[in-house]
């Protein structure tokens, strides 16, 4: 059989309708548990003997056709759902790692992924290196024996960096430390970090894959080249004190950290998706093909015409030929650069908020990717718990303001940020 373009899996792979009645729609599996055949059978599921559902905390026919749909379209072996992008970034490295190790991580994280690695694993013996993940010499400098992983956003969140990652996963490679990509941003239709050597890819799904602003979800797709048995991840290849000392490399080979993160990642810390979440987050991948293209004409067009505007300092857009990623997007990002524009006013801190506060069409909230425009002012909300340096370094920028473009007629939002721009600029 041919391959299937990514565009056709979005709508139909993962979903057998013989498995479901004929039901053309995928359909929301609203249980929580599921009835054994006997206790021979229950047995046989509870030690890993034989794959079925037991509980939807760890499996569930709705979130799995998500699963399968999402590993199809980022080209992986299988992926396992979570509760949110977050539940599934915390919930991937408290699996892979213990006290001692080290992460390497990208400068201009998410805030939220800043903050879990900057704070709250450090108290559970996880440390992180922070480097401008563009610099070869900055990452190996930062690596050490105990780095067990190296983690990017394959465009920056709200720097809007794009990082090579090729060239990141080539020292990966050297080093044998597997590279963990956040494709929230650019989502598969832009990019697809494995064909770069990416070994996980994370979505927050909350964002352009549900697309529409109603549910949370998140994902982790394994690529299915990593090598889980070199003997870096003891807890991987070493009998399972959780498991009546199952090894999971031994038993599950290249699926073993998939097949850990849902044993014990969600029997253990337990962040699943609720089915209800999985149904409205298939619904937006349905579309996301033709929502991420527009999204991504839309902010270009926005993005070249904001550098014409009175009281306008700055704008950037990996889009734009002034952006300093330009030549990367040319490089990753062929497809489109996706959603978000952020720009700066002349007038400063006190200007970004007062335009901030003037739009009617962009709602001011913190979220992107939703089917409406959105905007905010991330020094004085989602950022404002950093510190002054770590505002810069993560690329927050006082005076920065970042939109998420939706789908509106793009005459209609220019006439919004205009309106915006003409009551900031009569009060500066
Ligand atoms: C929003 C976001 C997350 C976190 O996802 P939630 O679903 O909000 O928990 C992680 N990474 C990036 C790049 C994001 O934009």
């Amino acid at each position: 059989m041919k391959t299937i373009d990514k565009t056709t899996s979005a709508l139909h792979a993962g979903h057998e309708t013989n498995l479901t009645e004929g039901t053309r729609a995928v359909p929301i599996y609203q249980t929580t548990s599921y009835v054994f055949n006997d206790t021979d059978h229950a047995a046989n599921l509870f030690g890993l003997k034989e794959f079925g559902y037991i509980y939807s905390r760890l499996n569930n026919p709705t979130n799995d056709i998500l699963e399968k749909r999402l590993a199809a379209i980022e080209g992986g072996i299988g992926s396992v759902t979570f509760a949110s992008g977050t539940a599934a970034i915390s919930s991937t490295l408290l699996t892979l790692l213990k006290n001692g190790d080290h992460i390497l991580a990208s400068n201009s994280l998410y805030g939220g992924t800043f903050n879990l690695l900057n704070v709250t694993l450090p108290r559970y013996g996880i440390k992180s290196s922070f480097v401008n993940a563009n610099q070869s010499e900055e990452i190996e400098k930062n690596i050490n024996e105990n780095t067990k992983v190296i983690f990017i956003e394959s465009i920056g969140n709200p720097k809007l960096d794009i990082i090579d990652i090729e060239k990141v996963a080539k020292i990966a490679q050297k080093y044998k430390i597997p590279l963990i990509v956040d494709n929230t941003i650019a989502t598969p239709y832009l990019i697809q970090p494995i064909d770069y050597g990416a070994n996980l890819v994370i979505h927050s799904l909350t964002k352009y894959i549900g697309g529409q602003g109603n549910s949370l979800g998140g994902a982790v797709v394994d690529a299915g080249n990593f090598d889980w048995g070199n003997g870096n991840f003891p807890e991987i290849t070493e009998p399972s004190k959780g498991y009546h000392g199952l090894k999971f490399f031994e038993t599950f080979k290249a699926a073993a950290f998939l097949v850990k993160l849902r044993v014990e990642g969600l029997r253990d810390l337990g962040a699943a998706i609720s089915p209800f979440n999985a149904f409205h987050i298939i619904q937006g991948l349905e579309t996301l093909p033709i929502r991420i293209k527009k999204h991504s004409e839309n902010a270009l067009h926005i993005a070249k015409w904001l550098q014409n505007q009175e009281g306008v300092e700055w704008v950037n857009y990996p889009g734009l030929p002034s952006s300093n990623y330009h030549e990367l997007s040319q490089k990753y990002l062929t497809n489109g650069q996706s959603g978000l524009v952020t720009f700066g006013l002349k007038g400063g801190f006190e200007a970004a908020k007062k335009f901030t506060d003037s739009t009617q069409l962009f709602s001011l909230l913190a979220n992107i990717g939703d089917t409406k425009s959105l905007i905010i002012h991330p020094a004085s909300t989602t950022h404002q718990q950093l510190s002054a340096e770590d505002q810069v370094q993560t690329g927050v920028f006082p005076d920065l303001i970042r939109l998420s473009i939706g789908l509106e007629n793009v005459e209609d939002l220019k006439n919004d940020l205009k309106s915006a721009l003409e009551q900031t600029n009569s009060k500066h």
